[in-house]
């Protein structure tokens, strides 16, 4: 973070700002640049997405509801009055202003390069951002978007230059009086604010009055241009004006309308007095959710794009199809975005999407507007016969889709998520290509940052195989493993989880677990640092134990020091957090008949200590661990035997007891790679006598094999995959279901997907 800037704002002592809709690509950047220049920002969303929520916690933005002590709310203009956060803001007493005003406000003490017009706007700043960075320029900018690579959309810059995106929409423009202006064009949008277009026309024409330097405006002759000389698939070459200081520059990007924002960003980097080399944008990233490409899946190109006004569409769907060949098809799912836009423009939609073959349209997303007449999306189907329209997605016609078509989902609410929720369901997820749920770099930046917050001791590693760290072998990489060191380093890692909406899995010895052969989307947390595996006996006779401590460690140390009672646990091939959460059992005995107090971080990091009475267990089952980490427990063993390291009688009698447990697992338990039972004895009756009537031992999927020792365990043979394991325990269910008629739950956890989903 660079050193604080912070100087008054509306004439007040402003240090800790609050912000409403932090998930938003408008008030979720300005967080960041607050918190860049060294306020201290919270802030708080209905519905924040995962890489958002990673930008906030990499820039150290606190995702929580409205502090105690705060001085200012900002909130995007979505948020109206009536929202709880905001009636509680207004109760307090506490300030509250829209995004745009305080983003204005902000700007006064700082050369500003206003980026406005009504489409490409985010796209023109990600490349001005992008061409400075190249050119080595640190302005600080606050980008309306999130850029593809994953680097952050806001920085606070450390010269006087400030680059934004102004929005019009809500007609905070007004308070803007920018260095430099750059508008892309004009076209009469938001029609709740501006009744006519001149009233939008209007707002523009004062801020390029308020403009104290240079207004390059695109929608008129700027002696700015440029012309596409040379185009692939990587990108384009542009030939540019004698106004620029450089005849020809590369982009990667494509079509006209990029070319279009190009020139813009290259004419306002000029401007800025950046001295320009022909390579400044050879390596944009793009931003996220422009003509991004989704899948290739058998050979139907999927992109999304954010696209939500009819001009816009027709410009994207002109350049789309360019892409389609001859004999494909362009198909388009739309949801329309903001009900008064609907109502207003419905028949410029409707001409705008007749450019593609097939259309579908979605329920429109409000945005926070209530509904408006002739607002909805069956009023622009209703202007075109050939157009369907449903809420979800579900009744897409989408089976006739071939190779060589082109399906885009276009709209700038949260179609994003349809889209996705879609494809997994249709081509499965594995073969999406681009982009996956998080990009690596975003697990990346989310990695570093934890570094910088833990101690050394911790250990942080990225794509972390976790097939040797489970008893059954199978299964792909953590995308971030840590062991944490301490309590202090744990509490980070959940907090800026949490923060980021990234998912956390407590991983004990991997004796109960199949892991998916894609790996991990999350964190997983291991409790394998020695602070994690004391055994502490109190004079009282019970025994502190450590979550991270083996089982059979502790069998053999309390049998040294002349405990009985623990005996039960000793084949149990896991750990006091794993047997906790499960709830182990064995030989007549479960794991809370010996417990008293448990104490376990949430994952939101409160440290607690519960007593078992507030506890509630049942068979491989603590509801309290679903959603929190056991650090330890208290432990009482209902018979103490003598004390000592000597090997008394009694210590004696314990070992021989230990003995005759572990010769019966011997008898009764394969020895091949196994996560223990696959599924929970149905009441009165056994998972693996069930199994065994069915005839299925033997049974094999790939190296995956249900065991002819024990039916309720599925042995890895060698090379099995989880995928294998997986399609055993389908099979084992259905035959067990009609030759037994008995439905069977699996004991065995599933990383990171639900065995609904599954099964
Ligand atoms: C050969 C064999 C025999 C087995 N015999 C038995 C048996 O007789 N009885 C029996 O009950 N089980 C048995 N099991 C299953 C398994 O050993 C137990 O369920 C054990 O308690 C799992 O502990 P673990 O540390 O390996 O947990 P893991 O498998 O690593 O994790 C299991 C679950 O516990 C969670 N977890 C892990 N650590 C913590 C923590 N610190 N805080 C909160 N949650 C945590 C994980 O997130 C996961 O949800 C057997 C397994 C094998 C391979």
């Amino acid at each position: 973070m660079s050193p604080a800037r912070i100087s008054p704002l509306f004439g007040r002592d402003v240090r800790r700002i609050h912000c409403l809709g932090v998930g938003g690509m408008g008030v979720g950047p300005l967080a960041i640049y607050l918190a860049g220049m060294g306020y201290a920002v919270t802030g708080e969303d209905d519905g924040l997405g995962a890489e958002m929520a990673t930008q906030l916690a990499i820039a150290g933005v606190k995702v929580a509801p409205l502090p105690a002590e705060c001085d200012l709310v900002v909130h995007t203009s979505a948020v109206k009055p009536a929202h709880p956060a905001y009636a509680a803001a207004a109760a307090r007493g506490v300030p509250l202003v829209r995004r745009g005003h305080l983003l204005a406000e902000l700007a006064t003490s700082r050369q500003l390069v206003a980026v406005c017009g009504s489409h490409g706007k985010t796209t023109t700043t990600a490349l001005l951002i992008t061409a400075l960075r190249a050119a080595g320029f640190p302005a600080g900018y606050v980008l309306g978007g999130l850029l593809a690579d994953g680097s952050p959309p806001a920085a606070a810059g450390t010269n006087p230059w400030l680059v934004a995106e102004i929005d019009e929409s809500d007609g905070t423009i007004g308070h803007f009086s920018p260095e430099i202006t750059v508008a892309v064009n004009l076209d009469w949008d938001h029609p709740d604010h501006y009744r006519t277009p001149q009233a939008l026309g209007q707002a523009f024409a004062e801020l390029f009055r308020r403009t104290r330097g240079t207004v390059l405006n695109f929608g008129q002759s700027s002696g700015f241009a440029g012309t596409i000389a040379a185009e692939d698939a990587a990108g384009m070459t542009l030939r540019l004006s004698a106004s620029f200081t450089i005849p020809t520059a590369r982009v990667r990007a494509v079509g006209q309308f990029n070319a279009a924002n190009a020139v813009a960003a290259l004419a306002a980097a000029q401007t800025m007095g950046v001295a320009l080399t022909p390579d400044l944008l050879a390596d944009f990233p793009g931003v996220r959710r422009r003509q991004a490409v989704l899948s290739t899946a058998g050979g139907v190109t999927v992109i999304e794009d954010y696209a939500h006004h009819p001009a816009e569409i027709r410009a994207l769907l002109t350049s789309l199809r360019g892409r389609v060949g001859p004999a494909g098809r362009l198909w388009v799912v739309f949801q329309p975005h903001r009900p008064s836009r609907t109502a207003q423009f419905a028949p410029e939609f409707a001409a705008a999407l007749a450019l593609a073959d097939r259309v579908h349209l979605m329920d429109v997303y409000s945005a926070g507007e209530a509904p408006v007449a002739g607002g909805t999306s069956a009023d622009i189907a209703r202007l075109n016969p050939g157009f369907t329209a449903s809420p979800a997605l579900e009744a897409f016609p989408a089976a006739d889709l071939k190779p060589g078509d082109l399906l885009a989902f276009v709209g700038a609410g949260d179609i994003e998520h349809a889209a996705r929720d879609w494809l997994s369901k249709r081509v499965g997820r594995v073969a999406l290509n681009t982009p996956p749920a998080t990009p690596s770099s975003h697990w990346d930046l989310w990695a570093a940052q934890l570094t910088a917050q833990v101690s050394p001791e911790t250990k942080i590693r990225r794509e972390e195989p976790l097939a040797r760290k489970t008893t059954l072998r199978v299964g792909g990489a953590a995308r971030v493993y840590v062991e944490p060191a301490n309590a202090a380093d744990l509490r980070a890692t959940l907090r800026a989880a949490a923060a980021a909406a990234v998912p956390i899995f407590g991983l004990g010895r991997g004796s109960n677990l199949i892991v998916p052969d894609a790996g991990v989307d999350g964190v997983v947390i291991a409790l394998a640092h020695p602070t994690w595996s004391r055994f502490e006996p109190r004079p009282d006779g019970s025994i502190w134990v450590g979550a991270g401590l083996r089982l059979k460690n502790l069998c053999g140390l309390a049998a040294t020091a002349g405990l009985a009672g623990l005996e039960f646990l000793e084949g149990i091939p896991g750990s006091v957090g794993g047997a906790l959460r499960m709830n182990a059992g064995a030989m007549g005995g479960w794991m809370f008949d010996v417990v008293e107090e448990v104490e376990l971080m949430t994952w939101e990091g409160s440290q607690l200590r519960l007593p078992k009475t507030a506890m509630h267990v049942a068979y491989r089952h603590c509801a309290e661990l679903h959603d929190a980490l056991a650090l330890g427990a208290l432990l009482r063993v209902p018979a103490r035997g003598e004390e000592g390291a000597a090997r008394g009688p009694s210590a004696l009698s314990i070992s021989r007891q230990i003995d005759a447990y572990r010769q019966k697992r011997h008898e009764s338990q394969p020895r091949e790679p196994s996560a223990g039972c696959i599924f929970k004895n149905p009441p009165g009756s056994s998972a693996g006598r069930l199994i065994d009537l069915s005839g299925l031992k033997g049974e094999r999927v790939g190296d995956a094999e249900v065991s002819a020792v024990h039916a309720n365990f599925i042995v890895n043979r060698g090379e099995a995959t989880s995928a294998d394991v997986l399609e055993l325990i389908r099979r084992v269910r259905a035959r067990v279901r009609e030759s037994q008629g008995v439905d069977l739950e699996p004991e065995v956890l599933l990383y990171g997907q639900a065995w609904k989903d599954v099964l």
